[in-house]
């Protein structure tokens, strides 16, 4: 079974760089550009974990997280903010809106997929042994 990752960011440059790292190492990446089809999105194909931007047009990503992390039948999927912020107390607002943990832009492809695994179930990654 592979993996689907729900990849919600604006920049394309961004994007298909994440994208490109995580479709190499096995998974199925879902990408949206903005947060309300990133939530449309979420709901219809329940993915496995979700990357989410935080600076987004329009909905902005603590509002994206506060409506999945919100939604009951959403709840359990892992969300992870990738972002620049750096000040302090936006790690504080990150988790408060329902995200699991944080990814520092700009990515660094050699951490990347790690970083990712780390919220994401053992079996669930790329060539794990299915029980
Ligand atoms: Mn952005």
């Amino acid at each position: 079974m592979t993996a689907t990752i729900l990849l919600i960011e604006d920049n394309e440059k961004n994007r298909y760089l994440a994208a490109f790292i995580l479709e190499k190492r096995g998974y199925r990446v879902l990408q949206a550009e903005d947060g309300q089809s990133g939530v449309a999105l979420a709901h219809q194909l329940k993915p496995d974990l979700i990357l989410l931007d935080i600076q987004l047009p329009g909905m902005d990503g603590y509002t994206v997280a506060r409506q999945i992390s919100g939604e009951p039948s959403l709840a359990h999927i892992p969300i992870v903010a990738v972002t620049s912020y750096a000040m302090p107390g936006d790690r504080e607002s990150i988790l408060a809106a329902g995200c699991r943990g944080y990814i520092e832009k700009p990515i660094n492809p050699a951490t990347f997929v790690g970083e990712v695994e780390r919220h994401l179930p053992p079996h669930l990654h790329p060539g794990a042994q299915q029980p």
